[in-house]
């Protein structure tokens, strides 16, 4: 590990903001955190490992420090929530450079910073194989109005926000060596859209929200699961992202397959706009009874089979 775990706390330290939630922060055995009365707490956890979510051949420490934030501030978005503070436990290999740990920072740092999220605690020890690096995003919203999963009912559009399929296809491209982080800047530049969240939760108007982070046909999946119904999706209205030089559009698989796009999926009853905070909208399908999740290809009707990310299956 780079210098001294308490040297290293320090550094992190230095670079840690305060923020209105954040009572005590580092430097004490329990960070106390205070969210405003009346609402309830949101929080989530996720891991961001070497050769399974990045690989350092491909990501710059700055790329993967934003990416290991954005994930957790997704799932804050996803709820509709307030992200309010951030927690890091990293373990790094004793020969990781220091200043790849600082470029990481800086990296997960710009990002909380875009949102007024506090790092308010973690946790630092020592890996024997491969950086380690658990982010805890703590959120909140207004006592009963998180949007859950669980809401979606027959009948409901299906929108999803931006284009899909951009990251696998940017981790396709890094596999043949020929991508520049200008050919898809989402990929090494994602934004959580804690923004379009938030906006959906106060007009009330999505029934239930996914982030996209398997790949839209295994999150849809997940929605459908827990809220105990089916769903249509119309190929042809997916909206797949344009990566590379050329900008080519993504084939429909990976907008179907591909994980890590970060977007959201939501579920609505009632008329939602084309555009939210910048943000595309669209609607690629409805909510039907029953468990099917099928998938209408011009004449054609086929079981949406989710073929997302899975662990244990694929690596980047
Ligand atoms: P403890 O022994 O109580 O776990 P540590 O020495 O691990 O305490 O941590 C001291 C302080 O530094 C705590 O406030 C902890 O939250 C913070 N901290 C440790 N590692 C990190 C990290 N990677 N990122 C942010 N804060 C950290
Ligand atoms: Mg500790």
């Amino acid at each position: 590990m780079p210098r001294s775990e308490k040297s290293l706390i320090e550094r992190i330290r230095h670079r840690a903001r305060s923020g209105p939630a954040v009572i005590q922060g580092i430097g004490d055995d329990c960070a106390v955190l205070r969210v405003p009365s009346g609402h309830d707490l949101l929080v989530t956890t996720d891991f961001t490992l070497e050769n399974v979510h990045f690989r350092r051949e491909w990501h710059s420490a700055e790329v993967i420090g934003r990416r290991c934030i954005t994930r957790g501030l997704s799932d804050i978005a996803a709820m509709g929530g307030e992200p309010r503070a951030a927690f890091l436990s990293l373990a790094l290999e004793s020969r990781t450079p220091q200043k790849w740990v600082d470029r990481f920072l800086e990296g997960l740092m710009a990002a909380a910073r875009e949102w007024n999220v506090p790092l308010a605690g973690g946790d630092t020890a020592q890996s024997l194989g491969g950086i380690q690096a658990d982010i805890v995003v703590v959120g909140s919203a207004p006592k009963g109005t998180a949007i859950a999963r669980s809401g979606a009912r027959p009948g409901d559009a299906i929108y999803v926000t931006g284009s899909l399929g951009g990251s696998a296809a940017a981790i396709a491209q890094l596999r043949k060596g020929k991508l520049r982080a200008q050919d898809y800047q989402r990929h090494f530049h994602p934004t959580a859209r804690i923004e379009v969240g938030r906006w959906l939760r106060r007009r009330q108007l999505a029934s239930a929200i996914i982030d996209l982070s398997d790949g839209l046909s295994t999150d849809l999946a997940h929605l459908c699961e827990e809220s105990g119904v089916g769903a249509e999706i119309d190929a042809a209205a997916i909206p797949r992202a344009r990566v590379g030089r050329g900008q080519e559009t993504v084939s429909t698989a990976l907008a179907l397959h591909g994980g890590e796009d970060y977007e959201l999926l939501f579920t609505s009853r009632r008329k939602t706009p084309a555009t939210i905070f910048g943000v595309s909208v669209t609607c690629i399908g409805r909510i039907r009874r029953g468990s099917e999740i099928t998938l209408i290809e011009g004449q054609m009707r086929r079981d949406l089979v989710p073929r997302g990310w899975e662990h244990f299956r694929s690596r980047v």
